[in-house]
């Protein structure tokens, strides 16, 4: 296959052999997803695409080109830094900083044409003092997550005194509506219609917001209703599932982050007697007698792997089968292979993705893991060389 060559080859230019890891990332998939978003959300909607915490592990600079491509009319960035690396290469593209500076770092935005979020009156003061000429700014509202914005209720008259402040020019008034599930689909309905009332309400005054955004991928894919004219996108564009599988349906979706993969560096056979170290968490170890050969490859908490903190058995996949974990140590796993015979040094294993018949997903890294997909993303970002697929 085309796409297997292409991957070999780049693993072996970039991975090492001392380290033997890496991500495959499918650029693909990007394509696919934004078609389906885009015919979800209609054509006269804007689509900020999200690549916070590093593009979920899938490269900030090659996603960001590719979203860019694909004609998203803005990007969405957590990280200043991650920002000036896109700006280097996108010159002329629209980057949202999502929040979350000091006022002092408005000056390091503006200098590299960034476009702040506004969530607090100092912020906006910031920009004022420090903008040589009318600059845009995103005002961020809190509808309920309790994080950062003006709270529903003081927004609107928040956004008209930062409206009349010098060299402030409100381009985008948006929320995040916290929703994950459909117990909580009437009061995400609720607070985003109490958020379009109070756009409306500013329009009614004098003061009309070019770009309003109130949806994410839960409000996208349960329908939830508003008159914005812009979305603001992670998840869904990932292939990542936004709320419990149950409730909605993901599968017209492909994961962008493909696979992430490793090699076997060591073999213990079977002998008697033989106990096998266990790490659950930070507690302490104590060798179990183990029957059976085991392996171990270069990936533990290090390259952002974890152990399973469920009573269920973590799994990886080699040679298409599923091969329990034992224990995830700080630079190394240790699995077992009493079911492979003649397992041998640089066999490859498979963390997540597909061998033959069987896949382990994000999905189950997650249940494993105990904690959301972003999270699990966020935790194995940037630890790994990553392989690009079209
Ligand atoms: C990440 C993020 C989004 C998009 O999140 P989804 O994964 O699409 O739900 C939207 N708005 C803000 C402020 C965000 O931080």
């Amino acid at each position: 296959m085309g796409s297997e060559k292409r991957i070999s080859t780049q693993r072996d230019l970039l991975v090492s052999p001392t380290r033997p890891n890496w991500v495959e990332v499918d650029l693909g998939a990007l394509d696919h997803n934004m078609t389906v978003v885009r015919r979800m959300i209609g054509s006269n909607v804007r689509l900020h695409a999200c690549i916070k915490s590093g593009a979920y592990g899938c490269d900030v600079l090659e996603v960001a080109k590719r979203f860019s491509d694909l004609g998203a009319d803005a990007l969405c960035c957590g990280s200043f830094d991650e920002a000036v690396m896109v700006r280097a290469a996108l010159p002329n593209m629209q980057l949202i900083m999502f929040g979350a500076t000091l006022p002092e770092g408005i000056p390091l935005y503006l200098q590299h044409g960034l476009t702040p979020t506004i969530h607090n009156i100092e912020l906006a003061g910031a920009v004022s003092v420090s903008a040589d000429k009318p600059t845009k700014v995103h005002i961020k509202v809190d509808a309920g997550g309790g994080r950062i914005g003006f709270p529903l209720h003081q927004a609107k008259s928040a956004i008209s005194e930062i409206a009349s402040m010098k060299n402030v020019v409100v381009e985008a008034v948006y929320t995040h509506v916290p929703f994950t599930d459909l117990s909580g689909k009437d009061f995400a309905q609720q607070k985003t219609t109490e958020f379009c009332d109070m756009v409306e309400a500013l329009r009614s005054e004098g003061l009309g917001i070019p770009v309003t955004q109130a949806r994410a991928s839960s409000g996208v894919i349960f329908g939830l209703q508003d008159n914005c004219n812009a979305v603001a996108i992670s998840s869904l564009l990932y292939g990542k599932a936004s709320a419990p599988r149950d409730l909605a349906d993901f599968s017209s979706l492909r994961p962008a982050l493909r696979a992430v993969k490793s090699q076997l560096i060591h073999v213990l056979p079977d002998f008697p007697g033989k106990t096998v170290g266990r790490t659950t968490g930070v507690h302490g170890r104590q060798a179990a007698p183990f029957s059976g050969a085991t392996g171990v490859i270069p990936f533990g908490w290090r390259d952002g792997y974890a152990p399973s903190t469920s009573r269920q058995t973590a799994y990886v996949l080699m040679r298409g089968k599923r091969v329990p974990v034992l224990t995830v140590n700080s630079e190394l796993s240790v699995i077992d292979l009493t079911d492979l015979p003649d397992p041998r040094i640089g066999e490859q294993v498979t963390i997540v993705g597909t061998d033959g018949d069987e896949t382990i997903t994000l999905d189950d890294l997650s249940e494993w893991q105990g904690s959301g997909q972003s999270a699990v993303l966020a935790r194995m970002n940037n630890r790994s060389p990553k392989v690009f697929v079209n």
